[in-house]
């Protein structure tokens, strides 16, 4: 396409952007063509991210629990699981859970982010039983648990309704859940990565399912390895029509790929200028959406602070053991402090603002940094 062409395009989309009229498939496919700058692209998202959330930059304080990473699934993206029988393999005690919960509570967590392996030996009521021990035992802590790949699990092991997984799950102390597994929707490439896990049908189905009955979820896409601009934006269109019968979608991530340890280790991870477009056109068609998270721990620390001009208003927390990207490779560190993640926003140029995980304002008692309430919505 001629210089020109390209010009006149893009006026078309930010006429579109300014006057809040949504984008297409072939808008957002062309935003992601390499000679439509990437500066463009970025100040047309953070248009639309100011306009939601202002100058906000939001984080929390959480830590992750990963009960087991033995898996049934060989996804070809991922270097956490284990076999049943491998050395690394491990599953964790009642004792270890607890103890997990204790120190997120010294450390004035507000939320614990729980998911992991699809364990051959482990009955649903193990994957249950966390729950309401961490939940009796600390209740305050907000319950992030269980991406759909696993609620899909617990329907074969139980022979139960997605409706009754998620309900009795709730009972126990499920809070909300989080975004993972859903990759990439397109057949084209899901069969590729991970042809034998809940599949895109059902993965949507069950996010349905737990905003009707209440839950709020987050929603995730993995790019950077196999698939095309046409399938990423195929992904966001499919979560944006989701959105639009439910509401119950809080925050989109986007995930970066990294190929150590995987399958793919012949890929390259995608550069800082990917992740930026990827954030960019992500803020751009998820119009209903009302949050982008730049996952620092994916990103590395310079890019998810940049991404919060281009697009994202959020850079997750101060997280502690996270093992699932760090086996694949990242090199982030493995928690911030509060100060420290306080400190980048504010760098980048946006008001730090402790939430949630349901984005309610945090308060905390100005003596005692482990006393804390939730209070008023950030946002509408
Ligand atoms: S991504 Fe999840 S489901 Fe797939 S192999 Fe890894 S732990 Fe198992």
């Amino acid at each position: 396409m001629p210089a020109t062409d390209y010009a006149a395009r893009f006026r078309e989309i930010r006429d579109k952007v300014e006057s809040e009229e949504r984008l297409s498939l072939d808008d957002g496919i062309f935003l992601y063509d390499p000679a439509v700058p990437l500066q463009e692209v970025g100040q047309l998202a953070n248009l639309v991210r100011e306009r939601k959330n202002g100058n906000v930059g939001y984080f929390n304080i959480n830590t992750h629990l990963n009960p087991t990473n033995v898996c049934v699934y060989r996804c070809r993206f991922c270097a956490f699981r284990s076999d049943l029988r491998d050395p690394k393999g491990y599953a964790m005690s009642d004792e270890q859970i607890v103890e997990r919960g204790r120190e997120a509570t010294e450390n004035g967590c507000t939320e614990m982010h729980i998911v992991g392996g699809l364990h051959h030996k482990m009955p649903y009521e193990w994957y249950r039983g966390i729950i309401e021990l961490l939940n009796k035992t600390y209740p305050q802590i907000h319950l992030k648990a269980w991406t759909a790949v696993e609620i899909n699990w617990f329907e074969f092991q139980t022979k139960k309704s997605k409706q009754w997984v998620l309900q009795d799950m709730r009972d126990a102390g499920l809070g909300s859940m989080p975004g993972g597994g859903a990759e990439i929707f397109h057949p084209e490439v899901r069969d590729q990565l991970c042809e034998h896990k809940a599949n895109t049908h059902e993965w949507l189905q069950i996010h349905q399912t737990a905003h009707e009955i209440g839950l709020r979820t987050n929603c995730t896409m993995l790019y950077g390895h196999v698939e095309q601009a046409y399938h990423r934006i195929d992904h966001l269109i499919r979560l944006r029509e989701l959105q639009d019968r439910t509401g119950g979608f809080q925050v989109f991530i986007p995930l970066a790929f990294h190929p150590e340890n995987t399958k793919l280790d012949n890929i390259k991870k995608p550069s800082a200028l990917m992740d930026l477009r990827t954030m960019a056109i992500s803020r751009l068609m998820l119009d209903n959406v009302q949050h982008i998270k730049a996952y620092w721990i994916m990103l590395g620390i310079e890019t998810a602070q940049t991404a919060l001009a281009y697009g994202a208003d959020d850079i997750d927390g101060t997280v502690r053991h996270e093992l699932i990207y760090h086996d694949a490779g990242a090199t982030t560190p493995e928690c911030l402090s509060v100060d420290h993640i306080k400190g980048l926003i504010a760098e980048a140029g946006r008001d730090p603002v402790e939430r949630d995980t349901v984005y309610n304002h945090v308060h905390r008692e100005p003596h005692d940094f482990t006393k804390w309430t939730s209070g008023a919505p950030v946002s509408v």
